[in-house]
């Protein structure tokens, strides 16, 4: 697949847009060759408002549904997303020059994702009885409503996987969705939107408005009942504050700086090609890739030997067919920002185990998989996300050094333990959100019945499991009082009413 045969069917995507037109057009370019994948029209700030107002109309039916109606649209856009696997794959791929197994990734992701929100929709939304004042005299229940209309904001590194990870458990349970995808891959985000309309999905609930982060972005959250978004500390700290400033609620998915953790009784064959995956999968610009790996003394030879072999052995590749072990980097501006932390450790003293070269003979952004030593906290790269195909070994002369330095970091998104009996032990000592033991990330990723999220300032809330979906409603009690009110009966003393009650919840606390 070329990425000129993938134009046309690109140009047809363009209609899906909320747009007048007004704004101007933006040109997708295609970072394998720098060729046009598609134009689409930009969304002006007005667009922006319009897309709320009709999506906000639209939401008041598609609340009124059944969640089981919903939850079936979710699960024909499933399957559909199965059956339309190859092109969606292609559109990825065109869009961020990513190698074609990581692509698909992302639709394994989305299917197997929307499942879980098909499958548990029903169960999490039902409303529940709970524990009212006293038995007999207070029925009282939980029930869930939709925020409204939700402003989902994704980034570029995994344009199907996060719109999906978001805009699903948005829809079923009851909300309208306004999707701003970045600007450098917003076919990607289109194709989900046409799959959930032939799976079903009324036109206006899902709109999508294309353009620059601060205005277009900044009109979302303007215009939002609830923001979740997904991108870097420094905009998730602005989203934030604006959501402060109206007083609405937000979840933000931000950077980090992940740290793997070799132990001293580790399988190290395993753990090197583990962290071959961990550190260079989607060429690096994964927000739980690793940055950073701690390895025991004991094992550091062995260790070492093994990851830097296997990394060198990595097959770089433009192109659209399955052999590529990792594929290009998104853009320039990306490449120059992996290139200058390189450039900076090996001008501060760090030494390359392999990598550390652009190759402008594969394409116009690609960059080698780099393997640092000897990195010192003097450097860029020592505690800033490169979000890049780069990492720095450290050796540890125990498994608590490697716990410590590992927690030494702003960020807590996700880590990695590799030992073949103390895993679960150090994995709770860490301080971040996920953590993987004996794999490098894909674990907890794929963990879809449990929450993924960062700590510190990783982010704010979680998406996955019940969490993921009850987020995106305001949790509504309803406690119907009978037989006597809460003060007690009008003509009795207060004073007897207090001793009534007093000695009703001794009795309660009896068996409660
Ligand atoms: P970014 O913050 O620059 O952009 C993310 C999105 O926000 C884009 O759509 C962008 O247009 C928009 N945006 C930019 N400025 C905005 C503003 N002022 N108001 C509203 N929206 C605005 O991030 P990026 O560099 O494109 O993405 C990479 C970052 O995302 C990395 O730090 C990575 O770790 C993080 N990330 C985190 C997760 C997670 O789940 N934790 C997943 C993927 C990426």
């Amino acid at each position: 697949m070329s990425t000129l045969s993938l134009t046309s069917a690109m140009n047809n995507l363009a209609a899906l847009v909320t747009s007048s037109g007004e704004a101007g057009d933006i040109v997708v370019r295609s970072p394998f060759d720098d060729g046009i994948v598609g134009t689409l029209p930009a969304s002006s700030e007005a667009d922006v408002a319009r897309a709320f107002a009709q999506a906000a109309v639209a939401q008041t039916d598609w609340a009124a549904r059944p969640v089981k109606e919903r939850a079936a649209v979710v699960a024909r856009f499933r399957d559909l997303l199965l059956r339309e696997r190859d092109a969606l794959v292609d559109c990825v791929q065109a869009e961020t020059g990513k190698a074609r197994a990581s692509a698909f990734e992302e639709v394994a992701d989305a299917s197997l994702w929307s499942s879980y929100n098909a499958r548990h929709a029903s169960g999490l939304l039902r409303e529940k009885r709970r524990q009212g004042t006293f038995p007999l005299l207070t029925k009282t229940h939980e029930r869930h409503v939709p925020k409204g209309v939700v402003g989902v904001i994704t980034p570029w590194n995994y344009p199907l996987t996060l719109p999906a990870s978001d805009v699903v458990p948005a829809l079923v349970t009851g909300n309208a969705v306004v999707l701003k995808p970045d600007s450098q891959t917003p076919h990607t985000a289109l194709m989900v939107l046409d799959l959930l309309l032939r799976a079903g999905l009324p036109r206006d609930v899902l709109q999508i408005v294309v353009g620059p982060g601060p205005e277009v972005g900044g009109a979302v959250v303007a215009n939002a009942d609830y923001v979740m978004f997904t991108g870097s500390t420094a905009t998730g700290k602005i989203v934030a504050a604006q959501c402060a400033e109206r007083l609405i609620g937000c979840s933000a998915e931000l950077g980090g700086k992940n740290a793997m953790l070799v132990l001293e009784d580790a399988d190290v064959a395993k753990a090197a090609v583990g962290a071959v995956r961990g550190c260079f999968a989607n060429s690096g610009q994964l927000c739980v890739s690793i940055e950073r790996i701690y390895v025991h003394d004991a094992v550091w030879d062995e260790f070492v030997s093994a990851f830097g072999e296997r990394v060198r052995q990595m097959r770089l590749e433009p192109g659209f067919e399955w052999d590529a072990d990792m594929g290009s980097l998104i853009s320039e501006r990306q490449l120059d920002a992996v290139a200058a932390h390189v450039d900076d450790a090996v001008a501060k003293g760090a030494s390359v185990l392999t990598g550390g070269n652009r190759r402008p003979d594969l394409g116009p952004y690609f960059y080698e998989p780099t393997v640092l030593l000897g990195v010192t906290d003097s450097m860029e790269l020592a505690r800033k996300e490169t979000f890049g195909p780069v990492v720095s070994l450290y050796r540890v002369s125990s498994d608590d050094e490697g716990v410590k330095l590992a927690n030494d970091s702003e960020y807590g998104l996700s880590a990695s333990v590799w030992s073949k009996r103390n895993g679960p032990n150090v994995a709770r000592k860490l301080e971040a959100g996920t953590v993987n033991v004996n794999e490098a990330y894909a674990a907890t990723w794929s963990s879809h019945g449990a929450p993924m999220g960062g700590m510190k300032s990783s982010g704010l809330g979680r998406r996955h499991g019940a969490q993921g979906l009850l987020k995106y409603t305001e949790p509504q009690t309803i406690a119907v009082q009978r037989l006597l009110p809460i003060a007690g009966p009008a003509d009795l003393k207060k004073e007897t009413w207090a001793k009534a009650l007093s000695a009703g919840s001794r009795l309660l606390n009896l068996y409660r």
